[in-house]
């Protein structure tokens, strides 16, 4: 993982025009109370009204700069953005990747890609909401992919399968990262992957299949499959054969957004327990006097604000372009970790009705459950502070 720090140097609002975009947020969001997001979840469908609704507010264009039609607010903004999200009780799944995947466009691509496509991704006109990097025999082994990108004159052509691509049915664009050179040609692993800015509305039927994957949570995730598709050499985004840096240049900004969601599901589970635990009597007194049932609830919401401080450090150090590998990777531990214990102790408390549908805490445990898996794994973060920060033996 690299220490990106070649961002634009976002203009940071102060706190009072911080608070005033969280009231927003969460005033829109109660529009779209538990019965929205329940219908969806059983019918496995997409948010649309909620999407446009964000991209409307221009929520989605805070990490644009504003010569490029966006606000160019900052991951400070964006992360006070996602975490009223997920405390209001919504789900940022369906949208976080428009805000954070022109990320590589942003840093690495030709003023060109950046004049035609910035703008209109700032206004959701394009919708950047996939992004191609898994592949089903890879894992987590990013160089291992093989899907290849064969450049024949003005086009590239495409052969390969990623699996996991999340909205790939509701989005214009994909950011793929594929091989250029096969990996035994390559002196280092990380060489030979180049990324593409590919247009999936020219691709679908000439050669780009997607098909959906029904999961525990309601996420429109997918597989995608690449059989000769053409696409124009223009979509190579930077300089062939360097796509693997510019893949993990993004990625701390996306552990720093993916924590404060955690952040922001821990404060409604907490919230949720809390209300609960006063108001359920059992046995004459509201069950949140046993201490049994209050001490986890103050413990989840202690570790809570905790990652919260971690995710709020991690996000200024990005905004002033200083390192924040560590604070990003450790933001993104303790901040899942925090919203699963949360999560475990919501259940809990309500009982039997924790299972019950209609109290959405069912459902909130099974998505926020994601966060210890993707976009990365618990272990693949414990790897990378055991090794890049603490200096022990590289484990794979
Ligand atoms: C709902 C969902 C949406 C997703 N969306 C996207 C998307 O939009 N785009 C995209 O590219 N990907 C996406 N992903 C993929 C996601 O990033 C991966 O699932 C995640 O990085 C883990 O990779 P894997 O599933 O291949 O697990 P594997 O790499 O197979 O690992 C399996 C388990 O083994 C552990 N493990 C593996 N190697 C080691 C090691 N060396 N040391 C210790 N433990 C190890 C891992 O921690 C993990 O728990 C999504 C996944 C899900 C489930």
């Amino acid at each position: 993982m690299t220490e990106a720090a070649t961002h634009p140097a976002p203009h940071a609002p102060d706190e009072a025009s911080v608070d005033q975009i969280r009231e927003a947020v969460r005033a829109l969001c109660a529009r779209f109370p538990g019965e929205y997001w329940r219908v969806l979840d059983r019918e496995r469908k997409y948010p649309s009204e909620f999407v446009a609704a964000m991209t409307e507010g221009g929520y989605l264009g805070v990490l644009i700069p504003e010569a490029y039609g966006g606000s160019g607010l900052g991951l400070s903004t964006a992360v006070a953005i996602l975490e009223e999200v997920h405390a209001s009780g919504c789900n940022a799944a369906a949208l976080h990747a428009q805000m954070y995947t022109m990320g590589t466009v942003l840093r690495h691509g030709s003023p060109e890609q950046k004049s035609m496509w910035l703008p209109k991704i700032a206004t959701g006109e394009a919708r950047l909401q996939a992004f191609g990097v898994t592949e089903p025999t890879a894992g987590t082994d990013t160089t291992s992919i093989s899907t290849m990108a064969v450049r024949r004159g003005d086009v590239y052509v495409v052969n390969g399968q990623k699996v996991w691509t999340s909205r790939a049915e509701h989005s214009d664009l994909m950011v793929l990262l594929a091989r250029t050179t096969a990996k035994e040609a390559v002196a280092r692993k990380s060489e030979g992957l180049s990324v593409f800015l590919l247009d999936m509305r020219q691709a679908l039927g000439r050669g780009l299949t997607i098909k959906p994957i029904r999961t525990m949570i309601n996420h429109a995730t997918t597989e995608v499959f690449f059989d000769n598709l053409e696409i124009p050499a223009s979509s190579l985004i930077g300089e062939e054969g360097k796509g693997f840096r510019y893949i993990l240049d993004g990625m701390n900004a996306e552990r720093i957004l993916i924590a404060s969601e955690c952040v922001g599901d821990a404060r409604w589970f907490t919230e949720k327990s809390a209300s609960y635990a006063k108001e359920r009597v059992v046995f004459g007194r509201p069950i949140g006097q046993n201490q049994g049932v209050a001490f986890p609830i103050a413990r989840a919401y202690a570790a809570a604000r905790a990652a919260r401080l971690m995710t709020y450090e991690a996000a200024r150090l990005y905004d002033h372009g200083r390192p924040c590998a560590e604070e990003a990777n450790t933001a993104k531990l303790l901040a899942s970790e925090a919203s699963w214990a949360a999560a475990d102790t919501c259940l809990q408390t309500h009982g039997g009705f924790g299972f019950a549908e209609e109290y959405d805490v069912e459902r909130k445990f099974r998505e926020t459950r994601l966060y210890q898996v993707a976009p990365i794994s618990t272990n693949l973060i414990l790897s990378y502070l055991s090794e890049h920060v603490l200096g022990m033996p590289r484990s794979y």
